[in-house]
C-alpha cells in the first residue's frame, strides 16, 4: 500500500482535509480515505460523502483528448494546437464581429476548484467579455445583495461560540456550511445552557437535533420572519441603545414592522402563536445568537426578502461584532463580491449582482432576436444544461449559439452540445484551492498539490487559458522577458518591482495577471506548482490589506515581508494553514458606511407590504403538492460525481411524500410514481416517510446525470423547474416550491 498523501474532500465548501492512499492499476486509484488530523479547520473529521472520492477520480464520461464537432453532430478528436488555433480564431472572430460583450462565460469553478475563475480573468478581457454567471446566481445572490446593502461585506455566524444557533432552510448535517458539522451538532444539543433552533418545513436531520423547529408551511418563511422582526418591534425586544451606536436607518424599520400583523402572519405559515413567541423570547433574551441561511429559503419564495428579515431579526438583538454573533470574515480573495451593481443584463434588463447575470435569463437572453443577444458561450468545469432550470430550453439555447467551448473533465449534458471540448485534469490531477475561506476567528487556506498525472492530454486550466491567451496574440511577450530576467538575476524583489510597476503602467494588466505570473513566476515554484503563482498578488494583497491579522496568524515583518512569506507558506504546506487571526473588533473595521449598519433598504421594507395580501396558495386541482426539487441527503452531492454506484442506498433518489398523502393516494414504499410539473414529467421510486408534511414532496439533488453509456440513475431535476418561477429581486429559481401532482403507477 502506499504512502499517505494529503488533500481534501471536494464535495461542499467545508473542503475538509484528507488524506489518501492509492492503489489499482498503475497506482491510479484512491483506495482509502481518511480525514486529515492535521488539517487546521476539520482536525481529522469527515462525513461519509467522502468515502466515494474515487468516483470522481475514475468517474465515467472522463474526457482525455481535446473534441471537435463534425458535421454531422458527432466529435472527432483534436490535437492542442489545433484546438487552442481553431478555438482563438472562432471567438476572436465572433468579437470583431459582433463584440465581445455577445460572448457569455458561465462557470469557472466548483467546490474546492476556485482557481480556473482566475485563470480565466485573462481570456475574458482579451475578447471584451462583458456578462458572466455561474452557480451562485442560482442560489446566493440575493443574499449577497442583502449583505452589500447592509454590511458591505459577506458576514457569516460565530457558532463555535454562540450561546442560540439558528439555521433557517438548512440542514447542516447533510449541506455542512460550518466546520464538522455533524460533530458540532452533537456536541451543541447536549449543552444544556445551548439552544438550536430551526426553521424548515421538513424534520430534517438537523431538527431532530433542534430545541425548537418552527415547522414552516413550504413558501411561507417570509411571514414567519416578518412576525418575528415584528415582535421584536411591537414588544420593544430590540436593543435601541446598542443600535443607535452602531446602525443607521432604524427608524423606518420600526415604522415599517409597527403594525405588522404576528398573529395572522404565524397562521399563514402554519406555526403556533405560542412557539414563536418561546423563539423570538430565547433569540431576544440570549447573550449571544448566531444564524445561517440556506437553499431552504435562496431558492423559495420572497428570497431576497427572507435574507433581509433573517438579518433584521438578529442585528435588532445586537448580534454583531461579539463573540457567538456575527462577523466578517478575514478574506484572502472576496468571490462574492460586493452585492451591489447598477448594471444590467442586455436583453432583459436583469440586475446583475456581485458581477453575476441571474441564471433564469441567460437561454431567453439567447433564444431571441434581440440585437444584443449572446452569441457564443464559454463554459468552464459547470454543468448548467444539467444545473440550471428548464433543461431543455437551455438545451436549445446552446444549440442555437454560434459557437460553445466546454472546458471540463468529463463529458457532461453541457459538453455534449459544444462545438470544441478542451479536457481539464481533475482536482487530484492539478495545484488547486477554494477561496471559500469564511472561518473565525483563524481563517484558513489549503492549496492542495495533485496526487495524480493527467491522462491522456488533459490539461490544468491554467495551462489551457495561458495557451489560449498567447494564440489570440494578447500575452504581452517583452514583460514576459523583463519578468524572466528580473527574477533570475534580482529574484522576488527585483521580480516584485517589475510587475508592480508594469502594472501601475497599465491598470488593465491585472485582468492578464494570472495567465503573465503562470509563465513567469510559476516556473520557479517548487514541486511544479506553477498553478500557485495566481496566489502570489492573493497573498501580498492580503499583506497590505490586513496586516494585523496576518500578524496575530505569526507572519512577522513589513507588509511586503509578510506577504511573501504567506505566499511561500500556502505552496510550501499540504494540510491547510492558518492565515488570519482575527478579533471581535476586526468585524466593524471591515464594514463600509462608517463602520455602521445600515437597517434600512427601501425596497424591500416596500416589499414588506406585499405580504399583507396574504400567501398566493401554491398548488391547484391540477398541482396538488409543493415539490422540493433538490434536496440534500446521505448520497446526494453534487455532480462531479457522474457515476451513481457510488451511492451505498437511495440508488434512485426517492420521492419522499408523508404518510397522510400516501394513504390518500394508496401509495407505499418502493412504489413508483409519476410527478409531472407544468415542465415536465419523471418516474421514480416513492418512500413514504414522515419527515415530510402533508402536501410536500421533495426530490434529492444530484441524480438524473445521463452517463455515456446510456445510464440513468434518478430524476434529473431541472427537467421539471421553470425558467419563470424566480425570485423578483435577484433572480434566484424557485426549486424548493415547484407545483406538481404525483400519480400512481402501476
Ligand atoms: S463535510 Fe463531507 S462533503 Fe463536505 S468537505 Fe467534508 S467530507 Fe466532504
Amino acid at each position: 500500500m502506499s504512502e499517505w498523501k494529503t488533500s481534501a474532500c471536494i464535495l461542499c465548501e467545508c473542503n475538509c482535509g484528507i488524506e489518501v492512499q492509492l492503489g489499482g492499476e498503475d497506482g491510479r486509484e484512491i483506495v482509502r480515505i481518511r480525514g486529515d488530523k492535521a488539517h487546521p479547520a476539520s482536525r481529522g473529521y469527515l462525513c461519509q460523502k467522502a468515502s466515494g472520492l474515487n468516483y470522481y477520480q475514475n468517474g465515467k464520461d472522463r474526457l482525455t483528448s481535446p473534441l471537435r464537432r463534425k458535421s454531422d453532430g458527432s466529435f472527432e478528436a483534436i490535437d492542442w494546437d489545433t484546438a487552442i488555433r481553431e478555438v482563438s480564431e472562432r471567438l476572436l472572430s465572433l468579437r470583431d464581429k459582433e463584440g465581445g460583450e455577445r460572448i457569455f462565460y458561465y462557470g469557472g469553478g466548483g467546490q474546492g476548484n476556485h482557481l480556473p475563475g482566475a485563470y480565466a480573468s485573462g481570456l475574458r478581457r482579451v475578447l471584451g467579455m462583458q456578462y458572466r454567471s455561474n452557480a451562485l446566481a442560482q442560489e446566493k445572490t440575493g443574499e449577497f445583495w442583502v449583505n452589500g446593502m447592509m454590511f458591505g461585506a459577506h458576514v457569516k455566524g460565530d457558532f463555535e461560540h454562540c450561546e442560540v444557533a439558528i439555521f433557517l432552510g438548512k440542514n447542516p448535517w447533510h449541506s455542512h456550511g460550518l466546520p464538522r458539522a455533524r460533530a458540532w451538532l452533537r456536541d451543541f444539543s447536549k449543552d444544556p445552557d445551548r439552544t438550536l433552533i430551526v426553521i424548515d418545513p421538513v424534520v430534517s436531520e438537523t431538527a431532530e437535533f433542534a430545541d425548537i423547529h418552527l415547522r414552516v408551511k413550504p413558501g411561507t418563511d417570509a411571514w414567519l420572519l416578518a412576525a418575528m422582526v415584528g415582535m421584536l418591534v411591537q414588544q420593544g425586544r430590540y436593543r435601541a441603545d446598542w443600535l443607535a451606536g452602531h446602525s443607521t436607518g432604524l427608524e423606518p424599520v420600526l415604522a415599517a414592522f409597527a403594525d405588522v400583523p404576528v398573529q395572522q402572519y404565524c397562521d399563514i405559515a402554519g406555526v403556533p402563536l405560542s412557539q414563536v413567541q418561546r423563539a423570538v423570547d430565547v433569540i431576544s433574551g440570549a447573550g449571544s445568537v448566531a444564524m445561517a441561511e440556506d437553499l431552504g429559503i435562496q431558492m423559495n419564495r420572497h428570497s431576497t426578502l427572507v435574507s433581509y428579515l433573517e438579518k433584521l431579526l438578529w442585528v435588532l438583538c445586537g448580534q454583531f461584532g461579539n463573540p457567538g454573533g456575527q462577523y466578517v470574515p478575514a478574506s484572502l480573495q472576496n468571490i462574492a463580491g460586493s452585492g451591489r451593481s447598477s448594471r444590467r443584463s442586455p436583453v432583459a434588463g436583469a440586475p446583475i449582482i456581485s458581477g453575476l447575470v441571474p441564471c433564469n435569463v441567460i437561454a431567453d437572453e439567447i433564444l431571441c432576436d434581440h440585437p444584443d443577444r449572446y452569441r457564443a458561450m464559454v463554459i468552464e468545469a459547470a454543468n448548467p444544461v444539467h444545473s440550471l432550470p428548464d433543461s431543455r430550453r437551455f438545451a436549445q439555447a446552446l444549440r442555437s449559439l454560434d459557437t460553445v467551448v466546454v472546458i471540463d473533465v468529463a463529458m457532461t449534458e453541457t459538453a455534449r452540445l459544444a462545438d470544441y471540448v478542451l479536457p481539464a485534469a481533475t482536482q487530484y490531477e492539478k495545484w488547486e484551492a477554494t477561496f471559500f475561506n469564511f472561518e473565525f476567528p483563524d481563517n484558513y487556506f489549503h492549496l492542495r498539490k495533485p496526487l495524480f498525472d493527467a491522462p491522456g492530454y488533459a490539461l490544468p486550466e491554467a495551462e489551457i487559458h495561458a495557451r489560449l491567451v498567447e494564440a489570440m496574440g494578447a500575452m504581452p511577450e517583452q514583460l514576459v522577458m523583463e519578468l524572466n530576467a528580473a527574477l533570475a538575476d534580482g529574484g522576488r524583489e527585483a521580480y516584485r518591482e517589475r510587475f508592480m510597476r508594469a502594472l501601475a503602467q497599465e491598470p488593465g494588466l491585472v485582468d492578464l495577471a494570472p495567465v503573465i505570473l503562470y509563465r513567469t513566476l510559476g516556473p520557479s515554484l517548487p514541486e511544479g506548482a506553477a498553478a500557485a503563482a495566481t496566489l502570489w498578488p492573493v497573498a501580498l494583497g492580503f499583506a497590505m490589506r490586513e496586516p494585523e491579522s496576518l500578524r496575530r496568524a505569526g507572519f512577522d515583518g513589513e507588509p511586503m515581508v509578510r506577504g511573501e512569506a504567506l505566499f511561500d507558506a500556502i505552496v510550501a504546506q499540504h494540510s491547510g494553514l492558518v492565515f488570519a487571526r482575527d478579533e471581535y473588533a476586526d468585524s466593524w473595521a471591515r464594514l463600509g458606511n462608517e463602520q455602521k449598519i445600515r437597517l434600512d433598504i427601501p425596497e424591500l421594507l416596500d416589499e414588506l407590504q406585499v405580504l399583507a395580501a396574504g400567501a398566493a396558495e401554491l398548488t391547484s386541482a391540477e398541482y396538488p403538492f409543493v415539490l422540493m426539487a433538490g434536496e440534500r441527503r446521505d448520497y446526494s452531492a453534487n455532480t462531479i460525481y457522474r457515476d451513481g454506484d457510488w451511492r451505498r442506498k437511495d440508488p434512485e433518489g426517492a420521492l419522499r411524500i408523508s404518510p397522510q398523502d400516501a394513504d390518500r393516494l394508496g401509495i407505499a414504499s418502493g412504489d413508483r410514481a409519476r410527478v409531472t410539473t407544468r415542465v415536465g414529467s419523471a418516474l421514480a421510486r416513492v418512500a413514504v416517510t414522515p419527515r415530510m408534511q402533508a402536501g410536500h414532496i421533495s426530490l434529492p439533488n444530484g441524480y438524473g446525470l445521463d452517463n455515456e453509456d446510456g445510464s440513468r440513475s434518478g430524476v434529473a431535476l431541472n427537467e421539471l423547474t421553470s425558467l419563470g418561477d424566480c425570485d423578483r429581486f435577484a433572480g434566484t429559481p424557485h426549486h424548493k416550491i415547484v407545483p406538481a401532482r404525483v400519480e400512481v403507477v402501476a
